[in-house]
């Protein structure tokens, strides 16, 4: 299709797993897309491999947002779209025994990462004045204690508000932002955990399989484009019926 003819996306983690897949669909439909990532190697083959521009990017890093959002519209003249993300598992363990500093990394890589997105991709947007989409990634652990580690699951939580709070704030600009929450996914976040997310499945999730980064493409794709429209501050959850059952 060429429903993203003539527009431009900025995916950030790009490099792998869903954000890699979320470029590949993207270029599909013919969006130009800025592949933003911190890991230079596996992001400049992505990139060469989808026909996307890298840039390195540390997206807890409020400079180097703010550089992949300018090279986005340097690159394309234009930024119609936002993809936030990147992410990282964080800090494992209980509360009582997490250290500030890991908590911290945890909530600077999943949540400030989604504020800078959000803040500098709306400056941008609003300066060009035509709109645009926000698409943020959460996980089905925003909904519960049990679906991921402590850190990470609170972290998402905050992810899952402030897509409410920007999509409040950047309405009247027309300027969308919705949420994806992934259920279990085979990446390499998940990694060595495949057969724990496997026995969860076989607990806890009606569909038979595990997702597929594809499957979480599709629907960042609807969100970034046209055909939704008249969606805003919405969550989609792509999990195989896991947080429904
Ligand atoms: P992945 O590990 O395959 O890809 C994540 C990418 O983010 C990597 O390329 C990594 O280099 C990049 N990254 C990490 N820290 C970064 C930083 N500080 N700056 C820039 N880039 C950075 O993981 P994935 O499974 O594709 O995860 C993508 C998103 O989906 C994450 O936000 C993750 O929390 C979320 N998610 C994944 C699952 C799952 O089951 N895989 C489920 C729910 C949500």
């Amino acid at each position: 299709t060429n429903a993203g003819r003539g527009r431009a996306a900025l995916v950030t983690g790009g490099a792998s797993g869903i954000g890699r897949a979320t470029v590949a669909r993207l270029r599909d439909e013919g969006w130009q897309v800025l592949l933003a990532d911190l890991n230079a190697e596996n992001g400049k083959r992505a990139a060469d491999e989808l026909g996307a521009t890298f840039v390195r990017t540390d997206v807890s890093d409020e400079d180097d947002v703010a550089a992949a959002v300018a090279a986005t519209v340097e690159a394309f003249g234009r930024l119609d779209c936002v993809v936030n993300n990147a992410g990282v598992g964080g800090a494992f363990g209980a509360l009582t025994e997490i250290e500030v500093a890991d908590w911290d990394y945890t909530f600077a890589v999943l949540v400030r990462s989604v504020f800078l997105g959000i803040k500098h991709g709306a400056l941008a947007m609003r300066a060009a004045g035509n709109g645009g989409s926000i698409v943020n990634t959460a996980s089905v652990a925003a909904f519960s204690a049990g679906a991921g580690p402590q850190a990470y699951s609170a972290a998402k939580a905050a992810v899952l508000n402030l897509g409410k709070v920007a999509a409040a704030e950047l309405g009247p600009d027309r300027i969308r932002v919705n949420t994806v929450c992934p259920g279990l996914i085979v990446t390499p976040l998940i990694g060595d955990a495949v057969e724990a997310a496997r026995s969860v499945m076989d607990e806890a999730q009606p569909w038979p399989d595990l997702g597929r980064p594809e499957d979480v493409a599709e629907v960042i794709a609807f969100l970034a484009g046209d055909a939704s429209r008249f969606v805003t501050g919405e969550e989609i959850t792509v999990d195989g019926g896991l947080r429904a059952a």
